[in-house]
């Protein structure tokens, strides 16, 4: 019979005991690290439009009001600033919402082809602007009921569909498809643009990751979108997933469970005569 030895037993306490603080200690580092890299990119996503603004403004105040041609443009340009900048707050407020946990979701059963179609047409004229023709595909499923929060799923399918429309190519089209599986409905958002190289594949979903920095700035994003997207799924209990080849197109596809339509309101009216 071996004797346990006390001195050994405390030094083997004090280890596990170290090795735990280490770790909080090591946590709370990455935290900082995280809330400095996440200020410093706050600050410089909203020094932009704000000196843009800033600059515009200041060169009517300059005496650019005099001629009436450019002060139009002026405006229009600071105006444009000024609410990318709107955006980007409601952006970056949904965001942290979502990371703290502080949206209370409200799952219910909803049609997510007639929310497809509602947020086509929201788009249609940036669409149209650059000819793209907007689809939903199979046309045998004229409802597709599934259970989600409403309004975050509405954001999800417009920051996807507004991005297809956004980066895929001129005259391309966008077509959104679903695929009824048991227990779930494959929701996959698909255009026939430039396309995402593997490189940066996997960061497109990181907070104001953009592909091509000037191009992005120029159509308008804010950086945030797919982060968002991201974190609505996750609060479903679902991932996003992405598919991409160069020169053929895009796919960002995840999948949300089925919702039973069996008994709907207007199976539970009552007839009053
Ligand atoms: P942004 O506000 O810049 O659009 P997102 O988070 O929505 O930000 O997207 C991040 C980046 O991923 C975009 O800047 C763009 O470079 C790339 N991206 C997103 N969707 C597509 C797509 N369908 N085709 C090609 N690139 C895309």
């Amino acid at each position: 019979i071996q004797e346990s030895n006390p001195l050994r037993t405390i030094n083997d306490e004090i280890f596990v005991y170290v090795t735990k603080k280490q770790k909080e200690i090591d946590e709370l580092k990455k935290l900082e690290l995280f809330r400095r890299e996440f200020l410093a990119d706050v600050s410089h996503e909203f020094k932009t439009p704000i000196f843009a603004a800033q600059g515009f403004i200041h060169t009517l105040l300059d005496g650019a009001m005099e001629d009436e041609n450019v002060r139009e443009r002026f405006l229009l340009k600071a105006a444009k600033n000024l609410d990318s900048l709107d955006i980007l707050v409601k952006d970056l407020l949904v965001l942290s919402q979502m990371e703290t946990g502080d949206i209370k979701m409200n799952f219910l059963p909803m049609d997510i082809r007639l929310l497809t179609s509602n947020v086509y047409g929201r788009l249609e004229n940036i669409a149209a602007d650059r000819n793209i023709a907007l689809k939903i595909k199979p046309d045998n499923m004229p409802e597709v009921w599934v259970k989600a929060d409403p309004d975050r799923m509405e954001q999800v399918m417009l920051n996807l569909i507004e991005n297809a429309i956004k980066y895929g190519n001129e005259n391309g089209k966008v077509i959104v498809h679903f695929n009824e599986g048991k227990k779930y409905i494959e929701v996959a958002i698909r255009d026939n643009g430039p396309g995402i190289s593997p490189e940066h594949l996997n960061r497109i979903f990181e907070r104001f990751y953009r592909v091509d920095k000037s191009r992005s700035k120029e159509i308008g994003g804010t950086g945030l979108g797919l982060a968002i997207v991201k974190h609505i799924l996750n609060a479903h209990g679902t991932k996003i997933a992405v598919m991409s080849k160069p020169e053929k197109g895009t796919t960002f596809s995840f999948k949300l469970e089925k919702a039973s339509v069996e008994s709907t309101d207007a199976d539970d009216q009552e007839i009053i005569l």
